[in-house]
């Protein structure tokens, strides 16, 4: 069935898809946004780690839904979560950390200041971090970011919060960095950890800079109406029951909606975006009832995230309409090395106690830029060509990887299963001790008494790092699902490498700091490829590899020639299609992206309230785009065969897990 014309149609209601719904329903357009996952609320939330990390009750259900991963074009592609993101609305920033930091100016123009290292695709952004600094700022005001910005005072009402002693100041590294910030952030940081006590103590004997962790966790009750952060420990891959996390659905959804202009569709799984002529016409999705619609619009925004906007490009067959060639190309995924810092005294005499908190609430810059201490220390190993490391923090307790794993049952299962069973996060360190005696031994040993260290480096983005459409996995609408080709350009290894001594100092000054006996053991996910042993294909399995942090699919550039989009997230070839999602990154940066994921977002939506009438005049009157010979492909028709009884078993399935699911019912 055909809809009514909608001004604005975006798909994917996630970080950028809702801060975007949220800027132009207020900017007057009238927004349709449709998501293909329910509508959660606070009340569907728990501290649940059976519920969350092994039940699939955010994410998509790899029976229903694969994907594939694969290192190499050679490789053989195994399904898997391959990217474990919540599918519901609001997207990834249901579960995330909620760890908010902005890209330091240098990263948007990382190619002028290094040259391009050979085998990477290194680009400058076509904006600068002055461009961005007023939607990083709106974006902090509007989702409720907690922190303290270098050269403001605390604001007034914040009086003397709960906490404030033991904060570390804001970041002592800033003006060195050239991080300019135009105001406070709206509320003060969230508390410390004792782990982030500690680490604090280390960083400073070792003569690192720590500040607070800009997180969007509320930390003032009331403050925009809203629950404070109860430190209830379940936050990194769990959806936050007392509504403190800052998520888009907690938020900006919230205030889109009550204009009056913006209409959310839950359960609506885009299949095809239909381009006539060189512009954008509609849009066909399967609704809650199984039956195909078709939602035409004025101005199309995909904001899927970066590994399903370039899926959904390719399966609408949107390549034909660009240049560049770099529709899923230049997947990044930020690399990870950190330390496990364990408590080994017996018997057990000290303990992080660090199962309760945020997630990330340290962190140091020390490493975003490593030019510096590779010339102080000439020693070191690794010698990387292109010298970005990453922030560096104090990581929680909840890795959250995939999903809700890191709570007590799942560190239980890591516990019991063999060594070499891939139980996710940081319960891949616990001691593997069986059943019985030895597993209570383990579970004591191991409980409140690990800390990470975590950086997030930036990884260097290369053509062959990639989404691509599986020729021969399919998901449950007929259509092919997203293979995701990754491996590790040597840099990262080399940043690894390098950054290695000086993170295993830090846990061993922690240890030091409080007088435990322990272990300070080094770990990177580069390390993590090839591939440990095919996962089972089930639901409940635990993915062997996957991405936390994906950008870059479908770059924003300066030309046509070599990018997908403009400087707005305007695809080049499509005038009235844009991006505002992670995939518009033409490089990752050295910081955890959703923030900068959001800004942009908050960018390209401006961009659209700006020049929207010039946007729909090109769209309705300019020279057709005849970029490409190709047929568009018959996407319509192979979900149509699929939307019978399969479509129909599987969304049963969902909605059994969603809507038809008491609120807390704890599975
Ligand atoms: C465990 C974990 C912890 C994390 N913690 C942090 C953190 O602390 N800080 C940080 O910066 N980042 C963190 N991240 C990353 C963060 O979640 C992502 O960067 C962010 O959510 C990506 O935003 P996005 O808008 O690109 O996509 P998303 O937020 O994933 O939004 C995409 C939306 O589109 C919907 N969708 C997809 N396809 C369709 C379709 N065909 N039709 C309709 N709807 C569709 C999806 O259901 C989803 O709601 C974490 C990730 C994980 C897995
Ligand atoms: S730690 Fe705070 S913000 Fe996170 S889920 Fe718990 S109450 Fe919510």
């Amino acid at each position: 069935m055909t809809l009514p014309t909608a001004e604005v149609l975006i798909v994917g209601s996630g970080a950028g898809g809702g801060i975007a719904a949220w800027v132009l329903a207020e900017a007057g357009y009238k927004v349709v946004v449709l998501e293909k996952g329910p509508w959660l609320t606070e009340a569907h939330f728990s501290n649940d780690d059976l519920k969350h990390g092994y039940r699939d009750y955010m994410t998509q259900d790899i029976l229903i839904e694969p994907r594939t991963f694969r290192t190499s074009a050679s490789s053989t592609a195994l399904v898997n979560h391959a990217n474990p993101l919540s599918r519901c609305v609001g997207g990834g920033s249901v579960h995330y950390g909620a760890a908010s930091f902005r890209f330091a100016p240098d990263m948007f123009r990382s190619a002028s200041l290094f040259g391009v290292p050979p085998g990477s695709t290194l680009v400058d952004w076509p904006i600068t971090y002055d461009d961005l600094e007023p939607h990083y700022a709106a974006v902090e005001q509007a989702v409720g970011i907690a922190g303290l910005a270098p050269g403001f005072a605390p604001r007034p009402g914040w009086g003397s919060y709960p906490g404030a002693s033991v904060q570390p100041p804001a970041n002592p590294l800033a003006g060195q960095l050239g991080l300019r910030y135009s105001q406070q952030y709206p509320i003060p940081p969230v508390n410390q950890r004792y782990d982030g006590i500690v680490f604090r103590q280390a960083t400073d004997a070792l003569g690192y800079h720590a500040y607070p962790t800009p997180c969007a966790i509320n930390t003032m009750q009331g403050f925009q109406g809203r629950n404070a952060c109860v430190n209830c420990g379940f936050c990194n891959g769990w959806g936050c029951p007392n509504g403190a996390k800052g998520s888009t659905l907690a938020t900006v959804l919230q205030r889109a909606v009550a204009t009056g202009r913006c209409e959310i569709r839950a359960e609506c799984c885009v299949i095809q975006v239909v381009v006539k002529d060189g512009r954008a016409r509609s849009v066909l999705y399967v609704d809650r009832n199984f039956n195909i619609q078709e939602q035409p619009a004025e101005i199309i925004m995909l904001a899927c995230s970066a590994i399903d906007t370039p899926r959904l490009a390719l399966v609408s067959g949107l390549d034909r309409y660009d240049s560049s060639g770099m529709i899923g190309r230049n997947l990044t995924n930020h690399h990870n090395p950190g330390v496990s810092v364990t408590i080994t005294d017996q018997p057990p005499t000290h303990s992080w106690d660090n199962y309760r908190g945020v997630w990330n609430a340290t962190s140091i810059d020390d490493f975003v830029d490593l030019r510096q201490l590779l010339a102080a220390n000439p020693q070191t190993t690794g010698n990387p060509v292109y010298p970005r490391g990453g922030v560096t923090s104090m990581a929680g307790p909840s890795p959250g990887y995939p999903l809700g794993v890191g709570g007590p049952i799942s560190l239980a299962v890591g516990i019991a299963k063999t060594p070499g069973f891939y139980t996710g996060g940081g319960n891949s360190f616990a001691p593997h001790g069986g059943w019985g005696a030895g597993f209570l031994n383990s579970v004591t040993q191991v409980s409140g008494r690990q800390a990470f260290i975590d950086a997030v480096c930036e990884d260097l983005p290369q053509t062959t790092n990639m989404v691509d459409l599986d020729p021969s996995v399919k998901d449950v609408y007929g259509l092919s699902v997203a293979r995701v080709t990754y491996n590790n350009h040597p840099n990262d290894l080399a940043v690894s490498a390098a950054m290695e001594p000086f993170l295993v100092a830090i846990g061993q000054q922690m240890l030091k700091a409080i007088g435990a006996q322990g272990t300070a053991q080094f770990f990177s996910s580069v390390a993590g490829i090839p591939l440990p042993a095919p996962t089972p294909l089930t639901s409940n399995t635990v993915a062997p590899r996957f991405l936390v942090h994906q950008h870059g699919t479908m770059r924003m550039g300066f030309k046509a020639s070599d990018s997908v989009t403009n400087r707005c997230g305007q695809m080049w070839g499509v005038p009235n299609l844009f991006i505002a999602d992670g995939s518009l990154f033409p490089t990752s940066g050295g910081y955890n992206p959703t923030h900068t994921i959001e800004a942009l977002a908050h960018w390209v939506a401006t961009c659209i309230a700006e020049q929207g009438a010039d946007i729909l005049k090109q769209v309705q009157g300019g020279t057709p785009n005849t970029a490409s010979p190709r047929p568009a492909p018959s996407v319509a028709g192979a979900a149509a065969a699929a939307a019978g009884a399969t479509v129909a078993a599987a969304a049963r399935r969902r909605r059994r897990r969603s809507d038809a699911a008491p609120p807390d019912a704890g599975t």
